[in-house]
């Protein structure tokens, strides 16, 4: 039975702080390629069975990067110039790199993403569950492990197919 409920995960993912550093340390002592197959069998399961049109919640709590060719895909189907699109939507560090300029996204509108086809590259990499290389974004799917239902749910589920000892 899968948790999908925000809150639970939420409260979960505090109580399983001090687990989750054991489990890192555990999975250090298996390769690459194990772990990456347990991790895709999973996520193809949880995937299908999560809506995430249910959720929304990585568009409703993440600063969500915008390359060249997202900013221009984006603009081209709103019918806007890149320049307006940006004045609009977009906040620029000196060093050119783009960041939707608000928290949550401009696009969603319930938990629904109203430009989903057009929605930038990140948006559609995320929770990159699908990637090779598991192992080597363990800071980053924990830090999102107490906001995105499908990563909680993948871990939870690779702790017991590893055999991982839980209290
Ligand atoms: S563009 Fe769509 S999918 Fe991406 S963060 Fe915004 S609402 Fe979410
Ligand atoms: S990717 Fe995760 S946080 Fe984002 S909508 Fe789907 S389940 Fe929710």
């Amino acid at each position: 039975m899968l948790e999908t409920d925000l809150l639970v995960i939420e409260n979960a993912a505090l109580g399983k702080e001090p687990e989750n550093l054991r489990f890192r340390e555990f999975l250090s002592d298996y390769g690459n390629e194990d772990v990456d197959a347990a991790v895709f069998r999973l996520n193809d399961t949880v995937s299908a069975a999560i809506d995430c049109t249910s959720c929304g919640n990585c568009c409703r709590s993440l600063m969500i990067n915008v390359s060249d060719t997202d900013a221009s895909a984006l603009s081209a189907h709103l019918g806007m110039t890149r320049e307006l699109f940006e004045e609009k939507y977009v906040e620029k560090s000196p060093g050119g790199r783009m960041v939707v300029n608000r928290i949550p996204c401009h696009f969603l509108e319930g938990n629904r993403c109203s430009v989903y086809e057009h929605r930038f590259s990140g948006c559609r990499e995320f929770p990159a569950l699908h990637l090779p290389g598991f192992r080597e974004r363990l800071f980053t799917t924990f830090m999102h492990y107490s906001r995105c239902p499908i990563i909680f749910n993948v871990v939870e589920g690779l702790k017991k197919e590893m055999g991982f000892e839980q209290p």
